[in-house]
């Protein structure tokens, strides 16, 4: 789960690592009232998405007096900001965080991420911090430092002056730069964190550090342990079929293709959306309706399906393990009368009483091709859905 970068601000203050202070203003009046409590000179105005590229974007702007901060609040709230990581469609924002403007000296990059390679918290830092980091990352991976904490030992000194090493961190720095660092691990490691990123970690003209940019993001499975960080879920800033999916116990993640897919198990899912692939077809979403799915779980499983106007075809892929294939036949013919099927729909069955299940598709009076296996199906599906677009 990720959260909006003045929450996540809130939690590392909580842990005592230096972030400017700042309120967050859901309309220009209350932006113009934050700053003045705020007070100062200099104030940062920036448009609240779960999605970074905004400074380019022109979501993150430099206010030198109240009439600025008015100006851009009103300019940033309901606008639709497209940067590089919110796709073309871009974000709805809803809500600004006014800050206290910093004089920076100098931009660096600190992230923490759980790796998968070492399945360790790693800190990935590189004294080319602020914008372009995507950039550093692909053109200069040498200007990127990882540093691996084994989680028997936990973060040790050595650790952090490693980090501060590979930062050039001034001398009057580095003592503030090794508490960051343990503060930030504390955090991480408490919150069941799987990623903070802080671009930019900057070294103010005042010399002192502080986060100026904070990403979270959280392990979902240890979501239930912490209530208060549940609450900060925006659902306004996650995919509506995602959402509703996630109520009826399915896992469902939208993608860019043309065929929807209905499958029980991950591993089963990602093999039929890359048999799809293999064919020369492209598949709408991932889709695992479980192990345990039901007729309700079916019919809300084609619908979510069928709500994604991209879908073109749909191909049903599932293995009746402990369900039966009979139950899901008739999940299928249930469901596809209920919504009024409209597009071509392949099902392959295989496992326990597949022959019966196989007959009450074939005897429903619907439009279903049956499959016999996997690349049968991926074939068929690609097949239809291609002499669909030149009729
Ligand atoms: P992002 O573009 O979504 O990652 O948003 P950031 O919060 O990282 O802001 C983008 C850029 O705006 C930063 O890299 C800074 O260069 C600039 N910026 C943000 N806050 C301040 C500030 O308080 N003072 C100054 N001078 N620049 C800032
Ligand atoms: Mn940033």
């Amino acid at each position: 789960m990720n959260i909006h970068e003045y929450q996540a601000k809130q939690i590392l203050a909580r842990y005592h690592v230096p972030v400017p202070r700042g309120q967050v203003a859901f309309t220009p009046h209350e932006a113009v009232t934050a700053a003045q409590a705020l007070g100062g000179k200099l104030w940062v105005v920036k448009a609240q998405i779960h999605a970074g590229g905004r400074g380019k974007a022109g979501g993150v702007k430099l206010a030198r007096s109240l009439d600025e901060v008015e100006t851009f609040a009103r300019q940033m709230l309901g606008m639709t900001l497209i940067t590089h990581q919110t796709g073309p469609e871009g974000r709805l924002v809803k809500r600004v965080y006014v800050e206290q403007g910093t004089e920076i000296a100098k931009e660096l990059y600190l992230s923490v991420v759980v790796d998968r390679a070492t399945s360790r918290i790693t800190f990935v830092v590189s004294t080319e911090g602020g914008m372009d980091i995507e950039e550093v990352a692909a053109k200069h991976p040498d200007k990127l430092h990882m540093v691996t904490v084994d989680p028997a030992c936990r973060i040790q000194p050595f650790h952090s002056r490693k980090l501060g090493f590979a930062l050039n961190m001034p001398k009057p720095l580095q003592k503030p730069f090794y508490d960051f660092v343990n503060t930030l691990y504390s955090c991480f490691t408490e919150t069941d964190a799987s990623q903070v990123e802080i671009n930019p970690l900057v070294i103010t003209k005042s010399d002192t550090l502080l986060a100026l940019d904070a990403k979270f993001n959280f392990d979902d499975n240890a979501l239930f342990y912490h209530q208060d960080i549940a609450e900060l879920r925006d659902p306004d800033e996650e995919d509506p079929l995602e959402r509703q999916a996630a109520q009826f116990g399915l896992s469902y993640i939208k993608m860019d293709g043309n065929i929807g897919c209905m499958v029980n198990g991950a591993g089963l899912a990602m093999a039929t959306m890359d048999i799809i692939k293999l064919y020369g077809g492209s598949p709408a979403n991932f889709l695992d309706v479980g192990g345990g799915a039901n007729k309700e779980k079916v019919t809300a499983a084609f619908k979510l399906i069928l709500s994604d106007r991209h879908v073109e075809g749909i191909l049903v892929n599932i293995f009746g393990g402990i369900m039966r294939c009979d139950i899901i036949a008739e999940g299928i013919i249930t469901a596809a009368r209920e919504v009024n099927l409209d597009v071509p729909l392949v099902v392959r069955l295989e496992g326990t009483n597949v022959e019966l299940g196989k007959k009450m598709l074939s005897s429903s009076g619907l439009a279903i091709t049956p499959a016999d296996n996997l690349a049968d199906a991926a074939e068929k599906i690609t097949r239809a859905v291609k002499a669909k677009k030149v009729a």
